[in-house]
């Protein structure tokens, strides 16, 4: 999608690399880089990606059917006998154009939780989602045709301290070894609480993004309540917490406890 369509104040189409579609009703479920298609239509979400890495172990002992949460991991056990392991510690904001606009409704939740972030300076000052793009054209490719994936490179580094921490945490699990580790962007608001909302002053358009790290577990249900605000249905759930209103009226809001 490159961008919207509008008549009167109200979205009528929205404009692709395959053409125009006319439509009175769109949902917005561009991930990391919702704010930066909001801002293009003059809509602002605050909104930043972290780096973030994570990796798989070898077959151990079963110690746990659920999670298992440490100080410094979370273990997760998987159908093939190894761990999907989250070191909590480790995720990277890189200094952005993004970060720089929303740095006041994020500072509440970047001093909460400092120790668990590096701050660095990177790729994504100068692209990806919240690199500094601009307005662009509707009838030209776009960056999101130019970066159809949002690719991050996975920090093996963070390995073994997590592969320490678990054997001291729990000795029977101290021959895992990493069997596959990969990383992505998470997309984050200032209270890791997902949009998912109508827009006030764009009606029609329904925003569900922003999921802070949640996106798999809560898909479905976030899924439904997109669904229903963008047909005007009444909503599975009461929609009021994931307001793209909270951030500009005032409210109050809770700086997460993790990043
Ligand atoms: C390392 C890591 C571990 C995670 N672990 C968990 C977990 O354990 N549990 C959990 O619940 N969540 C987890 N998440 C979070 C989860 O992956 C995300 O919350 C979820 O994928 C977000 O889904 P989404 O559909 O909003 O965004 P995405 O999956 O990013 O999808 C957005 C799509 O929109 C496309 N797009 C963007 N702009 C345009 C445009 N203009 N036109 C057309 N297409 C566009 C993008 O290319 C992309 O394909 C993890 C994330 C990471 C990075």
């Amino acid at each position: 999608m490159r961008g919207l369509d509008t008549t009167g104040g109200r979205i009528s189409g929205v404009f692709t690399e395959k053409g125009f579609i006319r439509t009175r009703a769109v949902v917005l479920a561009a991930g990391a880089w919702a704010s930066m298609f909001l801002r293009r239509h003059g809509v602002d979400m605050p909104q930043s990606s972290v780096h973030s890495t994570i990796f798989a172990t070898t077959p151990g002992p079963r110690v746990s059917e659920g999670p298992i949460y440490t100080p410094e991991v979370i273990l997760t056990p998987l159908l093939d006998g190894g761990y999907l392991v989250a070191a909590k510690a480790r995720g990277r904001l890189e200094l952005t154009p993004a970060g720089i606009r929303y740095a006041r409704q994020f500072l509440p939740s970047l001093r909460k939780n400092w120790k668990l972030v590096e701050l660095r300076f990177g790729r994504s000052f100068f692209e990806g989602p919240d690199a500094w793009h601009g307005k662009w054209s509707f009838d030209q490719p776009t960056v999101f045709q130019r970066m159809r994936v949002l690719e991050a490179k996975p920090k093996a580094s963070i390995v073994q301290p997590a592969l320490d921490a678990i054997a001291a945490a729990l000795p029977q699990l101290a021959e895992l070894k990493p069997a596959r580790l990969w990383a992505g962007w998470i997309d984050s608001t200032p209270d890791a609480v997902p949009v998912i909302s109508p827009v006030a002053t764009l009606p029609g358009l329904v925003v569900a993004a922003g999921f802070s790290g949640h996106g798999f577990g809560i898909g479905p249900g976030a899924g439904r309540l997109a669904a229903d605000l963008a047909t005007g249905a009444p909503p599975v759930v009461d929609p009021a917490a994931f307001a793209l209103s909270r951030f500009h009226d005032g409210s109050k809001l809770r700086a997460p406890a993790g990043i």
